[in-house]
């Protein structure tokens, strides 16, 4: 055996079972417990090379900051989905549980090492994506962010958890470009029409025809990569889709 091989072989691909954690936590609870950066500047200078793999090659094709959000990213069945099918972009999973986050960590790193020159692309950090998001990304950064199958919070004195809702949409508003897309997905009817009505009542959102959704090369990945999308199709579920696209500024309604 080469020892490319046998190196390779030694990172094997964590197991999920020593990285459970209890499902649900309470984003509004964790306000000092993630060092967040000063401004976007620091995150690009501090972490983005830690984070990626860059080749020579990638300078010309491939920028050296985030494009696609995978907000909630859990096990992070989108983000290392996403990675080969858009080898160019760089794909960000956000996770705010600690023993998740490390195992999505090692599944890219096992992944890297397993398909030389693939999967550079993929990374995650922990974090409250509810706090802080303009801190990390520039206005106009991020070309497409993802919110697949996030936490219901059913209860209605606990939807101000929820993940979705007009202010946040401001933020995600702001570091999405013009033309950018904002996808939602969910087995639960009730989310998906909460989700769908406060992205149709934003003034900075349109939504976008089921003929282009339908030509979306990321519309598959959304609906069975994920982790919890392979849940409900196990169990027969329903998945429902919302796909937004951020208007120019100089076309949103005053
Ligand atoms: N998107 C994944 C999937 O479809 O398999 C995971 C879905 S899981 C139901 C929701 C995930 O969002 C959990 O892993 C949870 O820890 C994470 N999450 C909840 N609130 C968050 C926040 N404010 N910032 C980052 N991650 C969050």
């Amino acid at each position: 055996m080469s020892s490319k091989n046998s190196t390779n072989d030694e990172i094997k691909e964590p197991q999920k079972r020593f990285f459970r954690q209890r499902a649900h936590v309470n984003p509004l609870s964790f306000n000092n417990a993630f060092e967040y950066p000063s401004c976007p500047r620091e995150f690009q200078e501090k972490d983005m090379k830690k984070l990626y793999a860059f080749s020579d090659e990638d300078d010309e094709k491939r920028s050296k900051k985030v494009d696609f959000l995978d907000v909630g990213c859990g096990f992070g069945g989108l983000t290392v989905g996403l990675a080969p099918l858009f080898p160019n972009k760089n794909v960000l999973g956000m996770e705010i549980r600690m023993k998740v986050t490390e195992y999505v960590r090692l599944r890219i790193k096992a992944l890297r090492a397993k398909h030389p020159g693939q999967y550079g692309n993929a990374a995650v950090i922990k974090t409250n994506a509810m706090k802080f998001l303009p801190n990390y990304f520039e206005k106009g950064q991020i070309s497409k962010m993802f919110f697949c199958f996030p936490d219901p919070h059913f209860k209605v004195k606990k939807h101000n958890r929820r993940i979705i809702n007009y202010v946040l949409l401001t933020e995600y508003a702001y570091v999405l470009r013009p033309g950018g897309l904002l996808y939602t997905i969910t087995d639960v009817y009730d989310l998906h029409k909460w989700m769908g009505d406060h992205c149709e009542s934003h003034p900075c959102f349109v939504r976008v025809s089921q003929d282009e959704i339908d030509a979306d090369k990321a519309v598959p990945v959304v609906f069975n990569n994920t982790e919890e999308g392979k849940k409900v199709a196990r169990n027969n579920g329903k998945k429902f889709l919302n796909v937004f696209r951020r208007i120019p500024d100089d076309k949103v309604p005053l």
